[in-house]
């Protein structure tokens, strides 16, 4: 009887020393919140700052705006993105002239001077780099992520950005995936594209992130109008509100600092 109880004694406390040891490392990722939420804004475009900013500012939220350099929305309008940058929000690298790779399907927009499937890996890489001197020149920064034009990782056999490592944070990518922090693959942060969606749809990702202790990353073009890839005012209000409203238990902030906080992560559980 004696021993019986000493064994299931030992039992209960390896198992709540399992279970405590789970909980200690699910808690000491995303900032020591339930999940981390990124919000990711693409293309450099009149909508960033002239809605999403002020939405974002109003609840003191910050996101990643990831920048094209020849943008002119950059050049006419580089005091506002350096003001941005002040307030906490990243400028993320979406290379200088945004190459999509015009031999898949569907590319007929990829003009010759854009095709990703022209470009040598060098050329590629060095315009990267260049974007990032840009950036670093407009918000003073050396750590920020990339993201993929158009979500194309290749040219020919190569992934490009295995010459740019070295370079960001981490580079986000377009499959739609929750992760846990040991799962993100920071070559390729996976995301969801959000076209047309209803809050209910954004809100429900998000609660499903809290509940399985995961990253997830919006990724947003037009709000409101701006691109053809558009999401309305008012569900892209009412996500943020949720997010405020749940701050206590989600981590919301930039790529880079969600990025660096799977690095560390990572490193820690190798
Ligand atoms: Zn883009």
């Amino acid at each position: 009887m004696k021993l019986k109880h000493i064994l299931a004694t030992a039992l209960f406390a390896a198992f709540t020393l399992k279970a405590g040891a789970q909980q200690s490392t699910g808690l000491k990722v995303w900032n020591n919140k339930q999940c981390a939420v990124v919000l990711t804004y693409d293309d450099a475009i009149d909508v960033d700052l002239d809605t999403v900013l002020p939405a974002l500012d109003s609840l003191q939220l910050t996101g990643t705006f990831y920048l094209i350099g020849s943008s002119s929305v950059v050049n006419k309008r580089l005091d506002e993105w350096r003001a941005a940058a002040k307030r906490g929000h990243e400028l993320g690298n979406h290379a200088l002239f945004h190459p999509c790779d015009g031999s898949l399907p569907g590319r007929g927009f990829v003009t010759p001077d854009n095709d990703l499937s022209k470009y040598t890996v060098s050329r590629a890489v060095n315009e990267i780099r260049i974007n990032n001197t840009l950036l670093k020149a407009i918000d003073g920064k050396t750590v920020r992520t990339f993201a993929y034009p158009c979500g194309d990782l290749k040219i020919g056999d190569t992934y490009f950005y295995d010459g740019l490592k070295n370079d960001f944070a981490g580079a986000r990518g377009v499959t739609a995936a929750l992760q846990t922090a040991a799962e993100v693959d920071l070559t390729n942060i996976d995301c969801y594209p959000i076209m047309d969606k209803t809050a209910d749809y954004m809100i429900d990702l998000v609660k499903k992130a809290q509940q399985t202790h995961t990253l997830l990353v919006f990724l947003f073009h037009g709000v409101g109008g701006g691109h053809s890839i558009n999401e309305s005012l008012s569900a892209h209000s009412q996500l943020l509100h949720y997010l405020k409203a749940h701050e206590k238990e989600i981590w919301i902030s930039p790529m880079v600092d969600v990025a660096e906080n799977i690095k560390a992560y990572q490193q820690e559980h190798k």
